[in-house]
C-alpha cells in the first residue's frame, strides 16, 4: 500500500493553516520544530510494509530545511512533495495523491480530510489512525 502523510500537525506538533502565502524564510523556525513521537512511531512500523510519500503545504524553498529535518527525525519516506499553502491546498494535495496513487492519506486538517473523502480518497486524520492502530 501506498502511504500519504502530511507534515506539520501530523509529524510536527505545528497545527496551522496559512490560508494566503507567506514569504518561505518565515518558515526557517520549522528546523527546530520537535517531532510528534507517537506518529512518527506508527509510520516507522507502517513503512516496514508501506511506501511512504509525504505531501505538505510547506513553501518548495524548505524542501532542503524540510528534508534536513527529517533526516534528523529519523522519519521513513520515499519522495517528498511540497505544494505550497494558501487557496487551492485541498486540489494540489488532491493531484499529488492521485498522481502517485496513495492509497491512504493522512492529515491533521479536517478541511483537507473532508475533501478528499469527498473526490474517492481514503483520508484520515492523526487521531484516526491512532484509533485503528
Ligand atoms: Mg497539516
Amino acid at each position: 500500500m501506498i502511504i500519504g502523510c502530511d507534515i506539520d500537525g501530523v509529524l510536527t506538533p505545528l497545527r496551522f493553516r496559512i490560508n494566503f502565502r507567506l514569504p518561505w524564510w518565515v518558515f526557517l523556525f520549522l528546523a527546530f520544530v520537535p517531532s510528534n513521537k507517537r506518529m512518527l512511531k506508527i509510520l516507522i512500523s507502517l513503512s516496514a510494509s508501506h511506501k511512504i510519500v509525504l505531501v505538505s503545504s510547506r513553501p518548495k524553498q524548505l524542501n532542503w530545511l524540510t528534508q534536513w529535518w527529517l533526516k534528523r527525525n529519523y522519519v521513513p519516506y520515499s519522495s517528498l512533495f511540497l505544494v505550497e499553502s494558501g487557496p487551492g491546498i485541498e486540489q494540489r494535495k488532491l493531484e499529488i495523491i492521485r498522481e502517485e496513487k496513495i492509497d491512504l492519506f493522512i492529515d491533521d486538517d479536517e478541511k483537507i480530510v473532508i475533501f478528499l473523502r469527498e473526490h474517492g480518497i481514503n483520508a484520515l486524520s492523526p487521531e484516526g489512525v491512532f484509533l485503528k492502530i
